[in-house]
C-alpha cells in the first residue's frame, strides 16, 4: 500500500464538546467510523475533519485538543463560527443537500455561501498538506468537500486520491441548475476514483460530466484533458454482526423486555430517521392516519413508535418540519386515541445503541419511506436485527438501499394508497414468507458489510492508479 492513509470528512469520528469550560471527547454517531476505523489505523494513518466545536470555543486550548485528538489518530480542522454558518449550514445544507435530494424549491443560491464553501475546502486542503507525503493515499468523503480532490491534486500530483459521495447524485436536469456546476465537477475530477452508492448516481454523474464539461467515458473510465479516472458504484454496508447479534446482548435483552411490557400484545410499527424533509416523515404519518381510518379494526392493536433525531435545528425548513410533525402526531393521537391507547409514541431525540437495537428487534414492521435518500442505513440495520420470521421492511424505491433490498415491500412514497396497503400487507404477512424474504436480504447484508465496502473501494482505487500508467 502506497504512503500513509489519510481520511478526510467534514466531521471527525470524535466529537469535541465544551461544558463549563471543560472539553469532552465522544465518538460521533454513524457507521463511517466503524467501517474505516481499522483501515486507517493499520496503515498508521490519520483522520482529518471538523471536531464539532468552533474556533472561538476552542481558542486558547487548541494545542490540548490537537494532542488529545492526535492520540486517537485524528487531526482537527478548526472552523470559525462564521465559516460554519456559511459553509456548513449555508452551501452544504441549504444549497447542495436540497438540490441533490431533488428539493429544488428549497435550494438557496448565494454567492457568499459559495465563497465560504471554497474557503472551507481550502482550509481542509491546507490541513491535509501538513500531514501528507507526495505518495499518500487520501480518501475524501461527502458533499461538504466536493472541491477538495482537485485542490489536493494541484499540490500532490502523485497522490492516490479517492472520493465517495454519501448522498444521491441527481439527474443532469437537476444538477445543471447549480450556478457553480462546472467548478464542482472539476473539483471532483481531481480524484482517481469517485464512488457512489448506486449505478443510477454513477450514470447521472457521467452524464453531467459529458454534457457540462464535454469529457467522454468508456465503461466508467472518464478521460479528461490530461488524465484518466474511474467512476463506480459501491453500495455502503453496515456492521452486520453488531446488529445481528445485538439481541443476544444483556443490555439489549433487558431493553426489549422493558419496551415489550409497555407495548403488550400490540403490533409495533417503527419509524426512525433524522428529522429531515427528505425522509418523508409527515407523509408517513398521514398514511398511518388514513390507514387507521380505512382499517379501524387495527385500532388499539397497533402502535407506531416514531423516533425523530434532531438535526440542523437552525435551518428554517427543519424548524417548520418539526412543527408539522408535532402537530400531525397531536392530531392523530387526538383523533384515533382511546383510554389506554396512544396510536403514536413520539421520541424526539437520539437513542443509545441498546434502545435502537431493541426497537429494531421488537418491531413487526419498519416504515422507511424517504422521498430521496443516498442509501438509508436504518433499513439495513433493521433487516439485520429482526428475527427472520418476525419483522418486515416497507421501503421507498427512492432510497439507494432499495437496489439491494428488493425482497422488502417496495413502495413509491408519493403514492398514499400504496403505502397504506403495504403497511397492511406487512402486518398480515405469514411468518414463512417473511423468513424467505429476510433470509435473502440478511445474507446479502452479511456478505457486503461496511468493511468489505471500504476494502473494495481501496482495491479499485489502487487498480485505477496502476492502470493510469498505461495511459501516460
Ligand atoms: N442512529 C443513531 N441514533 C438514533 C437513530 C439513528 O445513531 O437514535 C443512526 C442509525 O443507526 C444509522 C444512522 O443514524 O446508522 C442513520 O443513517 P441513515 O443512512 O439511515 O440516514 P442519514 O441520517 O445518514 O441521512
Amino acid at each position: 500500500m502506497a504512503g500513509r492513509m489519510i481520511i478526510v470528512s467534514n466531521r471527525l469520528p470524535v466529537t469535541v464538546t465544551k461544558r463549563e469550560g471543560k472539553f469532552f471527547f465522544n465518538p460521533s454517531a454513524g457507521g463511517l467510523a466503524t467501517g474505516l476505523g481499522s483501515f486507517y489505523r493499520e496503515t498508521g494513518g490519520v483522520w482529518l475533519g471538523w471536531p464539532g466545536i468552533s474556533l472561538e470555543s476552542a481558542r486558547g486550548h487548541e494545542e490540548d485538543i490537537i494532542t488529545k485528538l492526535g492520540e486517537l489518530s485524528c487531526k482537527p480542522v478548526f472552523l470559525s463560527k462564521r465559516l460554519i454558518e456559511k459553509y456548513y449550514y449555508g452551501f452544504s445544507n441549504k444549497t447542495l443537500w436540497p438540490l441533490f435530494h431533488y428539493f429544488l424549491q428549497y435550494a438557496v443560491f448565494d454567492q457568499k455561501f459559495w465563497e465560504s464553501y471554497r474557503r472551507a475546502n481550502r482550509l481542509f486542503c491546507e490541513a491535509v498538506l501538513e500531514v501528507a507525503e507526495p505518495d499518500s493515499t487520501i480518501w475524501v468523503h461527502d458533499y461538504q468537500l466536493l472541491l477538495l480532490p482537485q485542490m489536493l491534486r494541484e499540490k500532490l500530483p502523485q497522490a492516490t486520491i479517492g472520493f465517495f459521495l454519501h448522498i444521491p447524485f441527481p439527474s443532469y436536469e437537476i444538477f445543471r441548475v447549480l450556478p457553480w456546476r462546472e467548478e464542482i465537477l472539476k473539483g471532483l475530477l481531481g480524484a482517481d476514483l469517485i464512488g457512489f452508492h448506486t449505478y443510477d448516481y454513477v450514470r447521472h454523474f457521467i452524464s453531467s460530466v459529458r454534457r457540462i464539461l464535454g469529457f467522454e467515458h468508456s465503461l466508467g473510465i472518464i478521460t479528461t484533458e490530461d488524465r484518466v479516472l474511474r467512476v463506480d458504484a459501491f453500495p455502503m454496508g453496515i456492521d452486520y454482526e453488531k446488529f445481528a447479534y445485538a439481541p443476544e446482548k444483556k443490555e439489549v435483552r433487558q431493553e426489549i423486555k422493558r419496551i415489550k411490557r409497555r407495548t403488550g400484545n400490540r403490533k409495533v410499527i417503527l419509524s426512525v430517521d433524522r428529522l429531515d424533509y427528505t425522509k418523508g416523515i409527515a407523509e408517513r404519518l398521514k398514511a398511518y392516519d388514513q390507514f387507521l381510518e380505512k382499517y379501524p379494526s387495527y385500532k388499539e392493536k397497533v402502535v407506531l413508535i416514531l423516533v425523530a433525531v434532531p438535526s440542523r435545528t437552525r435551518v428554517e425548513h427543519y424548524m417548520l418540519l418539526k412543527k408539522e410533525v408535532d402537530e400531525l402526531i397531536g392530531r392523530i393521537n387526538g383523533r384515533h386515541g382511546a383510554f389506554g391507547w396512544t396510536p403514536v409514541w413520539y421520541l424526539y431525540r437520539s437513542l443509545p445503541f441498546h434502545t435502537l437495537a431493541a426497537l429494531y428487534h421488537i418491531a413487526d414492521v419498519a416504515l422507511v419511506t424517504p422521498f430521496r435518500d443516498g442509501m438509508n442505513l436504518i433499513a439495513k440495520e433493521y433487516v439485520a436485527t429482526t428475527s427472520a420470521d418476525h419483522g418486515m421492511l416497507v421501503l421507498s424505491e427512492m432510497a439507494g438501499a432499495a437496489s439491494e433490498l428488493g425482497e422488502a415491500i417496495i413502495i413509491n412514497p408519493y403514492n398514499f394508497s400504496q403505502m397504506i396497503e403495504a403497511l397492511r400487507e406487512a402486518l398480515e404477512m405469514a411468518p414463512e414468507e417473511k423468513s424467505l424474504r429476510n433470509y435473502l436480504m440478511k445474507n446479502r447484508l452479511r456478505r457486503y458489510n461496511v468493511n468489505r465496502w471500504a476494502h473494495e473501494f481501496m482495491e479499485k482505487l489502487y487498480e485505477i492508479k496502476e492502470a493510469q500508467q498505461a495511459f501516460v
